[in-house]
């Protein structure tokens, strides 16, 4: 660690104002989660936040909420928030390449809008958010994956990040994290737990309420993401997001307060002006962080599957979101699975542009992978 970042872990620089915190119009919570410790703390949280519209159900199932379809019943599922233990199955953690070795999840669903969510073709159901309520136990069994995984560890590129565990793969846990506490505690449990060797926890976020992160204990073993993009992708498509400006005084605020950091710029999409937009971001970036910053880039382009299309028409009828097939390349996966990405030419174009940008902008940021 640097010296100057050394003393800012001292002396966290100030948490800039959240500018969204999402209060649901219904939490439901399970008879076994409202048993579990962690399950107890979101309640706690839930009624400091003035959140009255709890219930607490009598067993673990939760009622039907696939409604009538329509634009009010995904709607009222948006604005539902749920407080489950999820099965034994999920106690095992997968691999989630390019990002980590492992994933592990603090929720399933964010109450956001963005126009072309990637939850749209991985979740299925209606788009409640679910809040994990065996945290203590799924941390607990984090120490028995240490040192395994492909990912990152012992790659030539990143095995110096040690055993990376990914928390946002479903979610966006700041969305939550004024209810629920859950990336908080991860971050100390990183932070203080001694652990057989190196380890790294990794999340990324569209919000900005890092106020509870800053003064924690967090060892320099998180590294906190956040997700930018250009001005006009990010207020036509990111609806109940955290605006980009936010964003980025929250990365300032937890680079100063010493966390590693990183940009996940998704989805780049090469609208009208895009190279002075994105240029016109990196600049806001550079402008805003401390000298000697600990900083990752992760590049990632739209793209969209025949389900995630369906869905995403289906919650927003509206949406001017470029889906259109016949402008993309199609990529088959070993299962047969289908995605739309942008064609060779204009994937050449935009990595092009990006690499000498962020070499010039940023020059001493990491650039993790591009997708
Ligand atoms: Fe989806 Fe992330 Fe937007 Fe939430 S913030 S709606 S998870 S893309």
């Amino acid at each position: 660690m640097t010296t100057a970042l050394a003393a800012a872990v001292l002396s966290p620089a100030a948490a800039p104002a959240p500018t969204r915190l999402w209060t649901p119009s219904r939490v439901l919570v399970t008879r076994s989660a409202a048993e579990r410790p962690h399950g107890q703390r979101v309640l706690a949280r839930l009624e400091a936040a003035g959140v009255d519209a709890i219930e607490l159900l009598p067993g673990d199932r939760l009622p039907n909420l696939r409604g009538d379809g329509d634009r009010a019943a995904f709607m009222a599922a948006k604005q539902t928030l749920a407080v489950v233990v999820p099965p034994p199955s999920k106690r095992r953690l997968q691999p989630i390449p390019p990002s980590a070795d492992w994933r592990f999840d603090l929720a399933e669903g964010c109450p956001a809008h963005c126009q072309y969510c990637y939850l749209a073709g991985s979740l299925s159901g209606p788009p409640i958010t679910r809040v994990f309520a065996d945290l203590d136990e799924v941390l607990g069994d984090l120490e028995a994956y240490v040192g395994l995984g492909a990912v990152t560890s012992g790659t030539a590129a990143r095995g110096d990040e040690g055993t990376t565990f990914e928390a946002s793969c479903y979610t966006d846990p700041l969305a939550l994290e004024h209810l629920t506490g859950g990336l908080a505690t991860a971050v100390e449990y990183f932070g203080t737990h001694a652990w057989p060797g190196p380890v790294q926890l990794r999340a990324t976020t569209k919000f900005d309420d890092v106020a509870g992160l800053l003064g924690l204990p967090h060892g320099g073993r998180t590294r906190l993401r956040f997700s930018v993009n250009a001005d006009q992708v990010a207020r036509r498509f990111e609806g109940a997001t955290s605006p980009v400006a936010g964003r980025i005084a929250a990365l300032a605020a937890v680079a100063a307060a010493g966390y590693p950091v990183g940009l996940t710029i998704a989805p780049i999409m090469p609208v009208e002006g895009w190279q002075e937009q994105y240029g016109r971001l990196l600049d806001d970036v550079a402008a805003a962080l401390p000298a000697g910053t600990d900083l990752t880039v992760e590049c990632i382009t739209h793209r969209f599957t025949p389900g995630s299309k369906e869905t995403l028409t289906d919650w927003y009828p509206r949406t001017k979101l470029d889906m259109d097939e016949a402008t993309r390349t199609t990529k088959r996966g070993k299962f047969g699975s289908v995605k739309h990405v942008y064609s060779k030419e204009t994937m050449a174009e935009l990595r092009g542009w990006f690499t000498s940008a962020l070499a010039e902008q940023l020059p001493t940021a990491r650039v993790l992978y591009w997708t």
